[in-house]
Parts: C-alpha cells; sequence; structure tokens
C-alpha cells in the first residue's frame, strides 16, 4: 500500500502532480512546479501548494521524475 498525496494549489484549486512514497510525479497536464526560496510552488500560477491525501486510485506517471524528492525526509542529527 502506497502513501499517495495530491499536490495540490491553495490559490487555482489546481492539480500539479502526486507524491508517491516520498516522491514527486508530475501531472502530464502540469507544467513544472516553480522553485522559490527553497520552496515549490504552483506551476499554474504560483500558489502555496498542499498536500491532500489521495485515494482515488489515480497514478500519474511522470515522463521525467524529479531529480529529487518533493519533501526529503528530515533526519534527525
Ligand atoms: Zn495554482
Amino acid at each position: 500500500m502506497q502513501n499517495v498525496y495530491a499536490v495540490q494549489c491553495m490559490l487555482c484549486g489546481r492539480t500539479s502532480g502526486q507524491v508517491r512514497n516520498g516522491a514527486f510525479h508530475r501531472a502530464p497536464t502540469a507544467p513544472p512546479l516553480k522553485s522559490r526560496g527553497g520552496r515549490h510552488w504552483c506551476g499554474f500560477c504560483g500558489g502555496n501548494i498542499y498536500l491532500e491525501h489521495d485515494d482515488s486510485g489515480a497514478m500519474f506517471i511522470d515522463p521525467a521524475p524529479a531529480a529529487r524528492p518533493l519533501y526529503p525526509q528530515r533526519r534527525a542529527s
């Protein structure tokens, strides 16, 4: 069972992709997320993004997977 989260925008409400097991998979119809100030922003409008648990069973296949996880695990130092 995978942990699947939809990456949603607070501003425009569009879905940019999914985070599955900590790795971001961009939706085929979505532009890449914007990266600014060490954070990620909606590729459509530059708005705040948030993760919402996605149990729809939908799977986005990213043609070019992100090189690094969207939300890397923090390790206790
Ligand atoms: Zn947006």
